[in-house]
């Protein structure tokens, strides 16, 4: 039987996946980009936005250069913001402590912020036809499967052992299409919950196929039921403008702008005395919208607000992290998923009335 990399790079060339934006080139920048949109990211969501990215921000330099707002607008949608935080970060150490060279080697690509090793082996494949492991969560999965590892991937001894059989099955060569072939396995063929095994390359030795074991590995933990919290947006209009206010910079949305929010509707009057100098009212609340993170459910009651009093600017109470815009405008801003689709939603009414 021939080597798992040969049958792997022979599926490759004609059922894998070819023509992909970032594929074909050797700019380490954009196979980059790509890499850290892909994360926890399906390609059909990723293409739209890769293209957006590039065309903003062509380079390394630009992208160093622009503002975390800039970042974030074109970003914003996407989620796990995390990423573009530390893309950024990452980008401004490329042109700070490399000269705005592209490190040209794993092991340096995996010092700079949001790379990890996984992430330094595929952009150094890509990119110099560097000879490295990959193991993202597919990866992991297919050869759990294939080489029958048990145990959990999160388990550090299951990790170690993982990592050991990607190093293991890598080709001398053509690691290039190696790689590629790995993530399309995974990404095509191997899925989750209903692997196509007939059409297979290496399906001939799965420990997994051939015991009847797909279901079994890899080991997942049971899921428990994810925390739900609930807040109030708050939908305060003056004079045909919204007002929006940048979120902290560390936690969920960091960075980004979005609606004011409160932990219940019963505080609504309080929070804006305190936190704007005005006097506002909640009115009737609109349809909650549900949202889901890793860790925990999130439900946002938006509250259109009636104002009584409003200091002349928002500045004025001492808070330049708020801004007011015309609705259609706003939706433009580098807002969170659900608080875009609201006010989109909301812009569309106003303009039908
Ligand atoms: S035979 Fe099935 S389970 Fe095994 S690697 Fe292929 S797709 Fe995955």
């Amino acid at each position: 039987m021939r080597s798992f990399s040969a049958r792997l790079i022979g599926w490759q060339e004609h059922a894998g996946r070819r023509d992909l934006p970032w594929q074909n080139t050797r700019d380490a920048y954009r196979i980059w980009i790509s890499e850290i949109m892909l994360q926890q990211t399906q390609v059909a969501t990723v293409m739209p936005y890769y293209r957006r990215f590039l065309d903003v921000f062509p380079d390394v330099q630009s992208l160093a250069a622009a503002s975390i707002e800039a970042v974030l607008r074109l970003w914003s949608g996407l989620g796990y913001y995390r990423r573009a935080h530390l893309l950024h970060r990452a980008a401004q150490e490329i042109v700070g402590r490399h000269g705005g060279a592209f490190p040209r080697d794993a092991a340096t690509l995996a010092t700079l912020p949001g790379i990890g090793r996984s992430t330094a082996a595929a952009i150094a494949a890509f990119a110099y036809g560097e000879r490295g492991a990959i193991l993202d969560g597919n990866v992991k999965r297919v050869l759990a499967r294939h080489q029958g590892v048990e145990g959990h991937a999160a388990d550090p001894a299951v990790l170690r052992a993982l990592w050991a059989r990607a190093e293991e099955l890598l080709p001398r060569a053509e690691i290039e299409p190696y790689t590629q072939a790995l993530m399309d396995l995974g990404a095509m063929v191997c899925l989750r919950s209903t692997p196509d095994c007939a059409r297979c390359p290496v399906a001939a030795d799965c420990v997994a196929w051939r015991e009847n074991r797909i279901d079994e590995l890899p080991l997942t933990r049971p899921r428990q039921p994810l925390p739900q919290r609930e807040v109030a947006v708050l939908l305060i209009e003056r004079g045909g403008e919204i007002l929006l206010e940048r979120r902290p910079p560390i936690g969920i949305w960091a960075g980004l702008w979005s609606l004011p929010e409160v932990a219940c509707a019963n505080d609504v009057t309080a929070y804006c005395r305190d936190r704007f100098g005005a006097e506002v009212a909640a009115g009737v609340a609109l349809m909650p919208i549900d949202h889901g993170f890793t860790h925990f459910r999130l439900r946002l009651t938006p509250l259109p607000c009636s104002i009584a009093y409003w200091p002349t600017r928002v500045e004025d109470s001492g808070h330049s992290a708020c801004v007011w815009l015309p609705l259609p405008e706003a939706t433009s801003a580098a807002l969170p998923a659900p608080i875009k689709k609201l006010l989109r939603s909301l812009a569309t009414q106003q303009a039908t009335v």
